[in-house]
């Protein structure tokens, strides 16, 4: 461990660590291979939060941890790891990986294309991309070891690359979407340097796969810190490159024509909402971020005579394809963004003929709609009164539903 500063992990509650992590690392050293907990778990355990999961780092080869643990699965076709499966419960193994090869010739291009050689303990945590986020946990030791300064950026509050952020963030330039995630996650600072290579590289995200990045946008919209973290991108450029429609609205509310905090304010209710443990859909976090936008295209359709529900559709399918398109994102959560924005103005529509209120409230969608309502009224402070009617509406219609369900259940 040349080269580590190694620490006890005093601070560490024993019982916080996962048993069967421990009981992988345990297994694996008794065959005399080195292994150690690595990662978000060591971070997010010396911050006091809770780990999402244990991951597990060791010097032996996939095959090996396979030979070991009858219960281990090779996944992976580039960059094979095992997951060590114990009933529900899957214990990430992976083993130690060096630098991967940066992509040959002198023009300077440093996007990582392979990135399966590999290496030792110091090897592996230098590869990954915050200080924070390379810290080994040795629990049979109670041992920390950092190879790259990780403790005194935890102790400081600190975001920081392993190496120079220019070279780091350019080589995979959605480690800019995941240090915004941590620092807003985690409340830390973005030491100068880092921050100003994210600003300076928003550009590259271009570059990026497409269903990475959506993923990353998907995770901060419903982080519980997505307004925060929407600034953020807003800052550094990167909102411009990945959401340029937002990015546009943004400019134009500045302008005078709209209030620019309208969007940050829907973007904290959602962060209320989510942290008093109401994860948002997918479509519901998508049609937050894209309100204030369609709010604007709606308003232009409408200035036009005999608009139908065909073009507003279509209008609001537009600005949700430059997100959809490319990604990953299934065609049920856009549909359904799609029609909770378009549904906005049937909450200010008298019925009519054409327009039946309890319809509406049976629709599938109607509760995420009602939802987005919601958010909107709290945003602008404006339509209570509106909201206050559906949601009794609503309430009431349910309640009839129940006594017509009871009826048919006693015949
Ligand atoms: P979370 O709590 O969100 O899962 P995490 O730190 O565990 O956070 P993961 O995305 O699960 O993050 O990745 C696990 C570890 O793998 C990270 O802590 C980091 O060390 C490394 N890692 C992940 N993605 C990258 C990347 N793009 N570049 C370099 N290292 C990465
Ligand atoms: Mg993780």
């Amino acid at each position: 461990l040349s080269g580590a500063e190694v620490s006890p992990a005093d601070r560490i509650p024993r019982h916080k660590i996962d048993q069967d992590a421990l009981r992988v690392v345990s297994r694996l050293y008794r065959r005399g291979f080195e292994a150690y907990l690595v990662g978000g778990c060591v971070r997010d355990l010396l911050v006091g939060l809770e780990p999402k999961d244990f991951d597990v780092a060791t010097e032996a080869h996939p095959r090996q941890i396979k030979r070991i643990f009858r219960n281990g699965r090779i996944i992976g076709r580039r960059f094979k790891l095992v997951h060590v499966v114990y009933g529900d419960h899957i214990v990430e193994t992976s083993t130690f990986r060096a630098a991967p090869p940066q992509s040959d010739g002198d023009d300077g291009d440093l996007l990582i294309v392979d990135d399966n050689e590999f290496g030792t303990a110091a090897e592996d945590a230098a590869r990954r991309d915050f200080t924070i986020n390379a810290l080994f946990l040795d629990p049979l030791e109670n041992k920390l070891i950092d190879f790259v300064g990780g403790l005194e950026d935890l102790e400081r509050r600190q975001l920081r690359t392993i190496g120079d952020p220019y070279v780091r963030l350019a080589e995979d330039p959605v480690r800019i979407l995941r240090g915004i995630k941590f620092a807003t996650r985690l409340s830390f600072d973005i030491e100068p340097r880092t921050w100003n290579a994210m600003c300076d590289l928003s550009q590259e995200l271009e570059r990026s796969a497409p269903p990475r990045v959506v993923e990353e946008i998907l995770k901060l919209l419903r982080s519980a810190h997505s307004a925060p973290a929407f600034k953020l991108l807003d800052e550094c450029g990167a909102l411009g490159v990945l959401c340029p429609e937002i990015a546009d609205w943004l400019e134009w509310a500045r302008s005078g024509a709209d209030d620019p905090d309208y969007l940050w304010r829907l973007l904290t209710d959602l962060d209320q909402r989510t942290r008093r443990g109401k994860e948002p859909s997918i479509s519901l976090a998508l049609a937050v971020l894209f309100a204030p936008l369609a709010e604007r295209v709606l308003a232009r359709l409408e200035t036009q005579k005999a608009v139908t529900d065909g073009q507003i559709q279509t209008a609001l399918g537009e600005l949700l394809e430059p997100i959809g398109a490319p990604s990953r994102l299934s065609r049920r959560d856009l549909g359904q963004a799609r029609r909770m924005l378009a549904n906005q103005r049937r909450f200010s529509q008298p019925s009519s003929k054409r327009f039946r209120p309890l319809l509406f409230m049976r629709s599938p969608d109607f509760e995420a709609t009602l939802e987005l309502f919601h958010l909107r009224t709290e945003a602008r402070d404006e339509g209570w009164d509106l909201l206050e009617s559906w949601q009794q509406r609503y309430r009431a219609a349910l309640e009839v539903d129940d006594v017509e369900v009871d009826q048919i259940r006693s015949k």
